[in-house]
């Protein structure tokens, strides 16, 4: 079959590989699936991958398949697989619990306190910008008809459901918490996608990014879901207070460091802020306004949490919010998947596009690998 490899640190090493398609009976225990790929989505970290910033090839191989963002077909299942059966969609998660840490151990791994990481596409093991993967049912999320157009999104998606079961679960520490306004810094793909669940939630929603809002779709997506849409280019968001109140909930992802002392100054009394942004650079701040945010954290016991990867419960929570979002704003997440490429041959295409996204006006890229 054929399979989209990096050599990983070696810069733009892309290249289409042949492999052996993975068999049901790789999987132990007779709980093995084969799922035939039909859509993978492309992304930030993909780029990054290829670009030769991280990235590991599995044990005794000198490249990586890439991909994460996965949606495919169920082909065959092994012989104690109970939940799927061939025909059915499903969504892969992408961590396994590799590691040596207790979170490993006890199946919470996307909270591992390990640096060495098992990622299907990322880390030590292949992704499924292939034809084929092979994996044990326990990793694979069953995903209803109705929604398998957009099931692409529900990896990306993932990300969000758990920083905003973070949230949830971090403000239990107040026996009331009616949470109604919260602000979404970077409207790109994951901030869309955070726009859409925080609604599905009922919060007011108001989205903030660099670019104008005229002509700009992402702007455009937002006030379609009943949202907001300022640029940060003539305002801060402290400022947007004034307008809209200070925020119960900030979701920040905009991989701008810096703004995260401004979102800081902009939360409600008993707020949260939720980080998600990866900033592997050495950006350094100053004129932070450092007394008077640790007056307001303190006083009003505001709350900041750092959020990365999904467990299988976010995956399936997310399962939920894209059919909701659907029957409420039906088509809305399609409009997202901007940018489709047929067949894993043309990774060039993809590439071209994530490496400008600005130019092509992209939202979404994925790879159509087979037709739904
Ligand atoms: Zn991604």
């Amino acid at each position: 079959m054929k399979a989209i490899a990096v050599t990983p640190k070696q810069t733009n090493s892309i290249r289409l590989v042949e492999m052996d398609t993975p068999k049901v009976s790789d999987v132990p225990d007779g709980l093995g699936v084969l799922v035939e790929v039909l859509r993978v989505g492309a992304c930030g970290t993909d780029r990054e991958i290829n670009n030769g910033e991280y990235g590991v090839a599995p044990d005794g191989f000198d490249f990586l398949v890439l991909g994460h963002e996965n949606f495919g077909r169920v082909a065959e299942v092994g012989a104690n697989v109970r939940d799927l059966k061939p025909g059915d969609y499903v969504v892969a998660t992408v961590r396994r619990p590799r590691g040596s840490s207790i979170y490993d151990k006890i199946g919470e791994q996307d909270f591992t306190t390990d640096n060495v990481y098992f990622e299907r596409g990322i880390s030590r093991l292949h992704g499924y910008m292939a034809e084929f993967y092979a994996e044990s049912t326990n990793f694979l999320v069953k995903i209803p008809p109705a929604i398998a157009e957009i099931a692409v999104l529900l990896e990306p998606l993932s990300i969000v459901e758990k920083g905003l079961k973070q949230a949830s679960d971090i403000q239990e520490r107040l026996k009331i918490w009616q949470p109604k306004t919260a602000a979404v810094l970077g409207v790109g793909n994951v901030g869309l996608l955070t726009v859409m669940a925080l609604r599905m939630r009922g919060y007011e929603v108001h989205g903030f990014g660099l670019d104008k809002p005229e002509g700009f779709m992402n702007a455009e997506l937002c006030h379609a879901i009943g949202a907001t849409y300022d640029s940060t280019a003539g305002t801060s968001i402290a400022a947007s207070t004034e307008k809209y109140g200070q925020y119960d909930l900030i979701f920040e992802c905009t991989g701008y460091s810096p703004i995260i002392f401004d979102a800081m100054q902009s939360l409600n009394e008993n707020g949260i802020l939720v980080l998600a942004s990866v900033t592997g650079g050495t950006r350094k701040t100053d004129q932070v306004p450092s007394d008077l945010i640790n007056q307001m954290f303190v006083l009003g016991n505001r709350a900041m949490v750092g959020t990365v990867n999904a467990a299988r419960e976010n995956f399936e929570a997310g399962v939920k919010d894209l059919a909701l979002c659907e029957a409420m704003y039906a088509g809305w997440l399609r409009r997202m998947l901007t940018h489709k490429i047929e067949g894993l041959e043309n990774y060039g295409q993809a590439f071209d596009i994530l490496n400008n996204s600005a130019k092509y006006k992209a939202i979404k890229t994925y790879f159509e690998v087979a037709k739904i």
